[in-house]
């Protein structure tokens, strides 16, 4: 029997979750996922994927997947889970602590050998209705032909890199969808995130067969997602899941939105959120909350979207901050040091405000709170090293980013035009 209540690095995702990227590759988890050193082997030290593996279980017997439960379950740290440790180290709560209270219940049958797999987290691959500044080819399609017309010269892609990208996203594929429905009748909680879930067609098939095989009922779903394209039906999906969770990307207000996801318009998204706010009671959501991809063209944005949260009702009254640090020449710890100071102090402040608001619910908040704190801990840490000119060459090429952003925030474009 293993030791795994007693280790102080014992994670329990590497049991209970399976994570498949938008390349099809496996990984531990979503923050393990950031680094692609990370991507899980099989025996002879190659890549594994849905799109190769037989049965879901297979990766049980990767000697690769058992030695890191091994040192998971004996103090060690595993290289796959550096962020952890790191985030552990400097006094953060990491994800790893967030999942086992999570999944307290499961940690005896861990510890007696018999746990089963009892969540996904499936990124669905590269097909998106959106082109969004900050991300690529490898999560929105419509990124492949404007990548090396639009971003600087360093990070552009060979021909040979760019036909991966062409490749039929994993989530397209019906023989994919048999392996994960084989290995699912054991779940409570699935997250599916993209591309954009809620166009993917194989998702929504895999979701009505669980509702068809009576399952649904006992499932948490997750969904990350634009809300640009809702249609009814995921309406009548979300009312027969037991409880359902939707996290909606929203960098900015209005236009600010537009520009930093090309392709929505502000007016749907707004509509779309009020519609889910005015029946939040008529379905089994448990929480529908903003995520605010923090970076260096939206910092000055993330005050305004807490203030318009105000409107709602039902939607989470702070965002969730996801930190970018990739493209690094994106990051937002590269603002000047009076902006970042200013953005400091306004944070602080939302914080204070918030804690004190009668709509604070520690228990449901407390996280997003955490979340803030984190982003106000990342712009006191040295910027990281940029190629001279990222900025102002993705500039240069991107002239619809340009003039939009002059618009908007004219001395924030004068700045990374010096980057
Ligand atoms: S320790 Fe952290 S990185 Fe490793 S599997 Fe757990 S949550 Fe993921």
């Amino acid at each position: 029997m293993m030791n795994v209540k007693n280790s102080k690095t014992f994670c329990v995702l590497p049991w209970l979750m399976r994570y498949i990227h938008n390349d099809g590759k496996f990984y531990l988890c979503c923050i393990s996922a950031s680094d692609s050193e990370n991507a899980l082997r099989d025996d002879e030290g190659k890549l594994v994927t849905i799109q190769k593996i037989s049965h879901l279980n297979q990766l049980e017997s990767f000697k690769q997947l058992k030695e890191i439960k091994e040192m998971l379950s004996h103090d060690q740290w595993p290289k796959q889970c550096q962020k952890c440790q790191a985030h552990e180290e400097r006094g953060n709560l990491s994800h790893r602590q967030l999942k086992n209270s999570e999944f307290q219940s499961e940690i005896a049958a861990i510890q007696k050998g018999t746990s089963k797999v009892r969540t996904f987290d499936l990124r669905l691959g590269n097909i998106c209705n959106l082109r969004c500044v900050m991300c690529g080819p490898d999560a929105s399609h419509l990124w492949i032909e404007e990548w090396n017309k639009l971003q600087p010269k360093t990070l552009e892609f060979s021909k040979s890199e760019m036909d991966q990208f062409k490749l039929p996203s994993w989530g397209t594929l019906k023989p994919v969808w048999d392996k994960i429905e084989q290995g699912s009748d054991q779940l409570f909680s699935i997250e599916l995130a993209g591309g954009e879930p809620l166009i993917s067609h194989e998702a929504k098939a895999f979701l009505a067969h669980l509702v068809e095989t009576k399952r649904s009922q006992e499932i948490d779903l997750n969904i990350v997602t634009n809300l640009t394209i809702v249609t009814d039906d995921w309406y009548k999906l979300w009312s027969q899941f037991k409880k359902v969770t939707l996290r909606v990307s929203v960098d900015g207000i209005g236009s600010y939105q537009e520009m930093m996801r090309p392709g929505l318009k502000w007016n749907l998204l707004e509509r779309n959120l009020q519609k889910l706010d005015q029946s939040f009671d008529q379905f089994p959501f448990s929480e529908i909350n903003l995520n605010f991809t923090l970076q260096a063209l939206n910092a000055r944005q993330l005050v305004s979207t807490i203030k318009w949260l105000e409107h709602f009702k039902h939607i989470c009254p702070l965002p969730h901050v996801s930190i970018l640090s990739e493209p690094a020449y994106m990051d937002c710890r590269l603002l000047p040091q009076s902006m970042k100071d200013e953005l400091v102090q306004a944070w602080s402040q939302q914080i204070s405000l918030f804690i004190s608001s009668p709509r604070y619910k520690q228990a449901k908040h407390q996280w997003l709170v955490e979340g803030l704190e984190r982003a106000i801990d990342w712009l006191s840490e040295a910027p990281p090293t940029i190629y001279p000119h990222s900025w102002s060459q993705r500039l240069l090429k991107d002239q619809a980013l340009k003039s939009e952003l002059k618009l908007l925030d004219s001395e924030l474009l004068l700045y990374l035009l010096t980057l």
